[in-house]
């Protein structure tokens, strides 16, 4: 491919499975497997059921992030970054492995949020998670807000909640304001992360999706790779390094 000099990249629980975190909609996907976890992550039911909280915070606590490390995909991203090629790096996960690979906090845009802070649903405080969970070990089976004592929750859009406008907004610059994008690791069955690709190709820009499974996407993309992402993102990058020269 003729040289891109502006690449936004999407990412989404593809590019973390390596580091051990599972997805969410692939075979051995949690909502897959669990289809009451997927009813539980409903915004409505975690107001109204203390059972559902309780129980997801049961889920924080265990949640394979604590102990995840990023691996070469996301540190293939890092290099394309330093190489001056990345526009930005829009992301669907909530672990931060991104940041922990070494990517700049300004160039990640993170649609889902973050499970590494708490928020409460009444004063919108925010807190480290890990000082909510340290709660929980102790004993608190739902820690409520320590400012207000309203109900806390993951700093992460669950069902039935809106993304973020400015951060929605950021995104749908970067897709349309590069010249390649592309798309790893996501289903791109979930709205508007999913319209990313769309808006970009409608600006102008090459579409390039890594993914093991095939997305509703394929078909308008200029090159779909299906090979295991820690080797098939790094040898992208490569060559898209090697092109810039
Ligand atoms: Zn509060």
């Amino acid at each position: 491919m003729n040289e891109p000099t502006s690449v936004s990249v999407l990412t989404g629980a593809g590019i973390s499975t390596d580091s051990g975190i599972p997805d969410y909609r692939g075979p051995q996907g949690v909502w897959t497997k669990d289809p009451q976890a997927a009813a539980n992550a409903d915004i409505s039911r975690y107001v109204a059921d203390p059972e559902v909280r309780r129980a997801s915070w049961r889920a924080r606590l265990g949640h394979p992030v604590w102990d995840a490390r990023p691996n070469d995909a996301h540190r293939a991203l890092v290099d394309l970054e330093h190489a001056g090629l990345l526009r930005a790096l829009i992301t669907q996960n909530i672990d931060e492995l991104h940041q922990r690979a070494g990517s700049a906090p300004e160039k990640v845009i993170e649609l889902h949020g973050t499970v590494r802070r708490a928020e409460c649903l009444s004063c919108d405080l925010i807190t480290p998670m890990g000082e909510v969970l340290a709660r929980v070990s102790a004993g608190e089976d739902d820690p409520p807000c320590p400012r207000c004592g309203g109900i806390q929750k993951s700093n992460t859009i669950s069902f039935g909640q809106n993304l973020k406008s400015e951060v929605l907004a950021a995104a749908l610059d970067a897709a349309r304001s590069c010249d390649l994008f592309v798309a790893v690791g996501t289903s791109l069955t979930v709205h508007p992360a999913a319209g990313l690709c769309g808006e970009a190709i409608d600006f102008g820009a090459r579409l390039v999706i890594v993914n093991a499974e095939p997305t509703p996407y394929d078909s308008f993309a200029d090159q779909v790779i299906n090979e295991p992402i820690g080797q098939a993102l790094p040898a992208l990058v490569k060559e898209l390094i090697d092109a810039a020269g």
